[in-house]
């Protein structure tokens, strides 16, 4: 597995002292990458890391493809006034969600 932490050094770091901590084993690499073929290192996890540290407030774990995750934080899209839509993933402003996710089918109460 490879754990892409967005170019966070310091969160990757962290990550990294927590699964060698648990002997995992894991390697840091350069650009906030970590890698695995250790098969108990999971996105579940990665997840309990996030919630044991108050982390999972701010951050996000994204699957990229069936190998990787990214570790994001969630403001990256609000802050811009961003939101995503929970059918397709698709980004666009809050004003155009709206329409955007109607073109989904749904109807919005
Ligand atoms: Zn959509």
């Amino acid at each position: 597995m490879i754990i892409d932490c967005a170019f966070d050094e310091k969160l990757s770091d962290e990550i990294a002292s927590y699964l060698k901590e648990k002997r995992f084993d894991i390697v840091k690499e350069k650009d906030s990458i970590i890698t695995t073929s250790d098969p108990r290192v999971t996105k579940d996890e990665l997840e309990y890391y996030l919630k044991k540290t108050g982390k999972i407030k701010e951050l996000q774990i994204i699957p990229s493809d069936s190998d990787t995750v990214i570790i994001a934080k969630k403001v990256m899209i609000e802050h811009f006034g961003l939101s995503r839509c929970t059918i397709c993933g698709f980004v666009t402003y809050k004003e155009d969600l709206i329409s955007h996710e109607r073109s989904h089918g749904i109807q919005i109460m």
